[in-house]
């Protein structure tokens, strides 16, 4: 037995807990098929590693599925090396293939340099997107047929609200635990954690003593998630299953709206054929801008 915050609880009871409900999750949203090469993008923090411990132990019952851990070393100098060091140790104590794409070979730039350019938006903005599409690449080069991302409830619950308040309604029907292309163009996102708070993530990588990197990067001040992740928090604690709520409420959004049409909005990019809603996508412009 184990206490946590107040609570007496059996440690193996709490595991197969978590274990169920990612399981539960990919069976209610169809994620995985038998055989799924998945690339599982791994950051070296506490969600992308719990991701990668579960879907090792999910991957036993499934001799044909096979998973790659696909990280991303987008330059960030005195944070990333040790974030890709827990990773690699990981992948070794899991005997799980690792594979490292960088900013700086994939788009001659990095991060650092980015957020030196004094640019109209956060080095987030940048980063976010350039990862995406390094990880696109990435699953591209090892043949993967799904890429699963660690995004837990908590990081779910503050997208709804921030594409509410970026006035991008669509995004959340885009954005839900799978992103699949009915017409089989690009890799299918899968985000089974998205049912799991962060705060029992964190509890299942210490009881299954899980070293993950928890400080924090020195570009992370996207103003806006920050404060309603503080604005959620609260809301939480004083009326608990808040976060729960708006995932549902997501939910019932995608059901009422037509999913597909949302999705035939998106055609290949002319410039590097990625899923995008415009001529050229995101990153294609946003390297153009931040080219020398
Ligand atoms: Fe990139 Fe922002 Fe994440 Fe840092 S916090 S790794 S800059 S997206
Ligand atoms: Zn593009």
């Amino acid at each position: 037995m184990r206490e946590h915050e107040g609570v007496t609880f059996c440690a193996k009871c709490f595991r197969e807990a978590i274990e169920d409900r990612f399981r539960k999750t990919a069976i209610k949203h169809h994620m995985l098929e038998y055989n799924d090469h998945v690339a599982v993008a791994v950051s070296g923090g506490k969600d992308s590693l719990t991701l990668l411990n579960l879907f090792v132990k999910l991957e036993s019952r499934f001799p044909r599925s096979r998973i790659t851990a696909v990280c991303v070393d987008e330059g960030i100098d005195g944070y990333r090396e040790e974030a890709l060091e827990f990773a690699r140790g990981t992948c070794e104590k899991l005997g799980v293939e690792q594979v490292v794409v960088s900013y700086r070979e994939l788009f001659g730039t990095t991060t650092d340099e980015i957020a030196g350019m004094k640019l109209g938006q956060t080095p987030c903005a940048y980063c976010g997107v350039l990862r995406r599409k390094a990880i696109n690449k990435a699953a591209a080069m090892i043949g993967a047929t799904k890429i699963a991302t660690g995004h837990n409830l908590d990081d779910e619950a503050q997208t709804i609200l921030l594409n509410m308040l970026h006035g991008d309604p669509t995004r959340i029907i885009r954005s839900g635990p799978v992103l699949r292309d009915p017409r089989g163009k690009f890799v299918p996102r899968i985000k089974p954690l998205c049912d799991i708070p962060e705060k029992e993530i964190v509890l299942y990588a210490y009881l299954t003593g899980t070293e993950f990197q928890s400080v924090a990067c020195p570009h992370g001040h996207e103003a806006l998630r920050n404060d309603i992740r503080s604005f959620l928090n609260q809301m939480e604690q004083k009326h608990p299953g808040t976060k729960y709520t708006l995932i549902r409420s997501a939910e019932k959004l995608r059901s009422a709206m037509s999913v597909g049409s949302v999705l035939a909005e998106l055609h290949e990019c002319e410039k590097c054929g990625d899923p995008t809603t415009h001529e050229v996508c995101e990153a294609c412009l946003m390297l153009e801008a931040v080219a020398v």
